[in-house]
């Protein structure tokens, strides 16, 4: 048996019967466009009224040998199996394809069962051995399949022209379809998701994933170009989504990567395992690499002919000994790139209300290392221009030790005390915590709560809006750090939306998805399945992890799975759960 799907629209077809199973054919044909006849001395009534309303001819008389080549199919479903034996012997001689209902031995095709859901059409058939199991297939896959599948194939439509449009090599277009499939369409539970414009606008742009042998020559090309060269890279403040496209193209490009503390959670979690990581920041109780270490080391990989790429909290020029880097590359000969960051000075700002310049209040802005203000060699800093310019904002970095001297650097040459001022620890992630004064209460009320590096403060009139513009401590799930496995990616851009920072943890495991879930602590995951708990479950007890971390369990059976492992703090949520009630549980 060969299927296919047949166009019949406009087309002849002949129904031979007029009962309840004549009916079903001719519906069904109808629904698809074809021009039936039916021919039967009686007919149940839906029948007739199809005829009333014009939309199928009936001939009411026995079937008196018409089966011929007028029809481009012939469907017999009288209850008289001598009749229908004729009708099909007729046919075939005619050389048209004809089913007679209910008897396998009389069909040149058979009809699938059909699970529809819009434009999408699943078919079942077995052929005509086992007319049994198709139904209960039918059944079965009707009801594992939700509404949503009909949409989603009306927007890979979509997609599908807008890949077109783009004229890329072919490759690249079977990686975009691949990408659509695998951000939309869960093979665990079988749903799928219409995905937002702006991710669909997201892949059209981002850089070939799927490895295809034909891409991975591409990219060697690609590599071959870029060879030796090292790009300087900033990761932004912290928060993932807040690393520039280019940044992250370059890194799923690289052979090496070199990053600092700060930039760990920025890093994709998908990077290939096959890209080398030399993490070069400080971690709890080690030193960090020295600079001329890491020049060495950038120098070394660069030589080695690999795409290199040196990621930097921030903006690589902006406080990070970036330039000395480039300098470093510049004199050996080494070629490199810059891709600018988003500047923690000016996002943490952000994520804590304040707007770091404003029409009339803040016409200047200043980043300043506040480093300066205890160096032994002299300040380099002009404290008496800073403290007398009332329309500017002065960001410093680097400056929880500093901050005492720095308040009296400027309340001596004569700064307002009572100048709005707000210290900033981790802004833009998850552990974010803001200290809201005045200038010269900031370094008592920044030791009252205890806050630490990495943190940043902000001193001018437009701090003044902090209180107002505070965007950030309002969102549900503000305070969250959700580990979400890649099967279940389709919550991220909700969770995201209410506040979360979201991880989201390739199966298997990379590498860099374990550093980037030990960049700060996790305090849930959402599972949904036995496999994805057993995942997790390997993982735990790894840096950032901790009891504290809740297990919100989508369904019974992830939940079952957690318990008997022993996870603390299990909440099962109902399987068929939305995004939004999702967000409510985990707020609580
Ligand atoms: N190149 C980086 C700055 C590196 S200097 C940038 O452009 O942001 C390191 C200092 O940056 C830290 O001491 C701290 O003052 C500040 N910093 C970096 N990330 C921060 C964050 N998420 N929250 C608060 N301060 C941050």
């Amino acid at each position: 048996m060969y299927p296919v799907s047949l166009e019949v629209r406009n087309r002849h077809v002949l129904v031979v019967g007029g009962g309840g199973v004549a009916l079903r054919k001719v519906q069904g044909l109808v629904e698809e466009g074809a021009r039936v006849t039916v021919v039967a001395p009686d007919v149940v009534g839906p029948l007739a009224e199809m005829a009333e309303r014009g939309e199928i001819v009936i001939e009411r008389r026995p079937y008196c040998g018409e089966a011929d080549t007028s029809w481009c199919l012939i469907f017999a479903a009288t209850d008289d199996r001598e009749t229908n034996a004729r009708v099909f012997h007729e046919a075939e001689d005619a050389g048209v394809w004809c089913n007679v209902a209910d008897d396998p031995e009389l069909c040149s095709f058979h009809l699938p069962a059909r699970v529809r859901r819009g434009p999408l059409q699943i078919a079942i058939g077995s052929a005509g051995e086992a007319p049994f199991v198709v139904r209960r297939l039918r059944q079965l896959l009707d009801r594992r399949l939700g509404p949503e599948w009909g949409e989603w194939l009306s927007s890979a439509a979509r997609y599908r022209d807008a890949v077109r449009s783009l004229g890329a090599p072919r490759d690249r277009e079977e990686a975009l379809f691949d990408r659509f499939f695998r951000e939309t369409v869960d093979p665990e539970d079988l749903s799928a998701r219409v995905p937002t414009a702006a991710e669909e606008r997201d892949w059209l742009e981002s850089p070939v994933e799927h490895r295809t042998p034909k891409r991975e020559r591409n990219q060697q090309a690609r590599n071959a170009d870029r060879a030796g060269l090292v790009s300087l890279i900033g990761a932004g403040p912290g928060c993932p989504g807040l690393l520039t496209i280019r940044g992250r193209q370059r890194l799923l490009e690289a052979d090496a990567v070199v990053f600092d503390r700060l930039a760990a959670p920025a890093l994709p979690t998908d990077l290939d395992p096959r890209i080398e990581l030399h993490p070069v920041g400080k971690v709890a109780g080690t030193h960090p690499v020295p600079q001329e270490e890491i020049n060495d080391l950038l120098v070394r990989l660069a030589r080695a002919g690999k795409r290199v790429v040196r990621l930097k909290g921030g903006d690589p020029y902006v406080f990070g000994r970036g330039g000395e880097e480039a300098e470093v590359l510049a004199a050996e000969g080494v070629p490199f790139e810059v891709v600018p960051g988003v500047t923690s000075g000016v996002a943490a700002m952000a994520w804590a209300g304040v707007p770091v310049t404003h029409r009339r209040e803040a016409v200047r802005l200043t980043l300043l290392t506040a480093h300066e203000a205890i160096k032994t060699d002299g300040p380099q800093v002009r404290w008496d221009l800073l403290a007398q310019d009332p329309h500017a904002t002065l960001v410093g970095y680097m400056g929880v030790s500093a901050l005492p001297n720095v308040v009296a650097n400027l309340l001596e040459h004569g700064m307002d005390p009572e100048t709005p001022a707000v210290m900033v620890e981790q802004g833009t992630t998850s552990a974010q915590r803001r200290v809201l004064s005045t200038l010269s209460e900031l370094p008592s009320a920044v030791e009252a709560a205890g806050l630490g590096p990495p943190a940043l403060f902000a001193i001018g009139p437009t701090v003044g809006h902090a209180e107002t513009l505070d965007w950030v401590s309002k969102l549900p799930l503000a305070g969250q750090r959700l580990l979400v496995p890649v099967s279940r990616s389709n919550l991220a851009v909700g969770l995201e939306a209410a506040g979360a920072e979201v991880v989201v943890l390739p199966m298997p495991v990379t590498p860099a998805a374990r550093v980037v879930m030990a960049a700060l602590p996790l305090t849930g995951c959402v599972v949904g399945t036995a496999a994805e708990v057993d995942w997790f479950d390997a993982e735990r007890g790894g840096p950032g992890w901790s009891d504290g971390v809740a297990a919100w369990c989508v369904g019974p059976e992830a939940s079952m799975r957690a318990r008997e492992r022993g996870w603390p703090n299990v909440v099962e949520v109902p399987a068929d759960v939305d995004e939004r009630v999702l967000v409510a549980t985990i707020a609580g």
